[in-house]
């Protein structure tokens, strides 16, 4: 028997989630997010799911070969661009579209010899201060571009850095929209600016919309960091599901302690189940007793530390429960109920991004 331990991918809300995307700006393109191995889901097992997209986005040129290799001939956008020179030879050769942020990488590109002209997108730090060229550098990086012959279309990008904000002004986005309409207004070419939380939040502004959006978060179901609302406010539907089973039962009288370090001190007569999932299977071991769970679709709490392979769950209001029961840890449960993944990594003090990306390679993946 093995470990009673799963993460399911469903395809079905995949795909849901990226046609929603794809609602919310129905005047744009959209690029499906799937760096870091599709967030943790595997590239492999979101692929058919988001094959509706009209784009791949990522990291790795490792990733962008595999999308390649299932089949995927339309675009595929390095977000980060190379990341040495010798990078531009397999972009050449893959087709990839790649991003432009720094003087060294059109550098690489002057030198570059190629047979196919490359489809650059131009990055602008426009507020976020990660990757790209200040307001006032960008017209000097794409007019040095735009005389290179390996290039032959540039395209114009930036990332915000607080579209989950609740205002658009203020400590929004308006400041980062403006300086890249100021610095770009008479320069031609497609643009992207929206992620999953200015796609939700501010898609009924075209400026924002623009010519791509790049969903990642949503397309997993997961929702930005936005307190006030979970997934199914914004009809997103869980990509993922982490799912295990009880394999002991314990009873505990007032007093009892559970758990290393004693973590959780009974005040009643309580009944618990340990259930096989722990932190090196990515659950995070940061989760409080108090941590939502459900048990058989029922919701409960975790109760103490988060061990290595196991967590212990509160069962005294669940007499049903039993030895092979089931536990949802975040996602759909048995009948349908849903644990948003959101839920479980605020109350690790983390956003449903980390817990994705974490998922460790001894949990199975089974795609449904
Ligand atoms: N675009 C860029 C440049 C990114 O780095 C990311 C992710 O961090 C995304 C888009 C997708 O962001 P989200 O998952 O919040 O939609």
């Amino acid at each position: 028997m093995p470990r009673p331990i799963e993460a399911l991918i469903h395809q079905a809300a995949l795909a849901h989630n990226l046609a929603r995307a794809r609602a919310l700006a129905p005047d744009a393109q959209v690029w499906a997010v799937v760096k870091a191995n599709a967030y943790g889901h595997g590239i492999e097992n979101v692929f058919e799911a988001f094959r509706a997209a009209d784009g791949f986005a990522l990291l790795d040129l490792d990733e962008a070969q595999r999308l390649r290799q299932l089949g995927w001939r339309g675009p595929i956008l390095l977000l980060e661009g190379c990341f040495e020179a010798r990078d531009l030879e397999l972009c050449s050769r893959l087709k990839l579209w790649h991003a432009v942020h720094c003087e060294q990488q059109i550098d690489w590109l002057a030198m570059h010899k190629t047979h196919e002209p490359h489809r650059v997108f131009l990055k602008m730090n426009s507020g976020m201060n990660r990757l790209g060229f200040m307001p006032q550098a960008f017209r000097a990086a794409w007019t040095r571009l735009n005389a290179l012959p390996q290039v032959d279309e540039i395209s114009l990008m930036t990332h915000f850095s607080d579209a989950d904000a609740k205002r658009f002004g203020q400590d929004g986005i308006a400041h980062q929209v403006a300086a890249f309409q100021a610095a770009t207004a008479d320069l031609p070419g497609e643009r992207s600016l929206s992620n999953s939380a200015a796609t939700l939040r501010y898609n009924q502004r075209s400026e924002v919309r623009a010519d791509w959006v790049r969903a990642g978060i949503m397309s997993y179901g997961g929702v930005p960091d936005f307190p006030e609302h979970d997934q199914g406010h914004w009809d997103l539907k869980p990509g993922m599901t982490l799912r295990s089973e009880i394999i002991g039962i314990q009873q505990l009288q007032p007093g009892d302690t559970v758990g290393y370090g004693s973590g959780f001190t009974a005040d009643r007569a309580m009944r618990i189940g340990t259930v096989a999932c722990g932190y090196a299977d990515g659950y995070p071991r940061h989760c409080p007793t108090g941590t939502p769970v459900l048990v058989e679709g029922q919701r409960t709490r975790t109760i103490g530390r988060v061990s290595m392979d196991m967590l212990a769950v509160d069962l005294s209001e669940l007499p049903q429960a039993a030895l092979g029961s089931e536990v949802t840890l975040w996602g759909q449960g048995p009948k349908g109920q849903v644990l948003p993944i959101d839920e479980v990594a605020r109350a690790a003090g983390t956003i449903g991004y980390e817990l994705m990306c974490a998922i460790t390679r001894r949990v199975p993946v089974t795609v449904e």
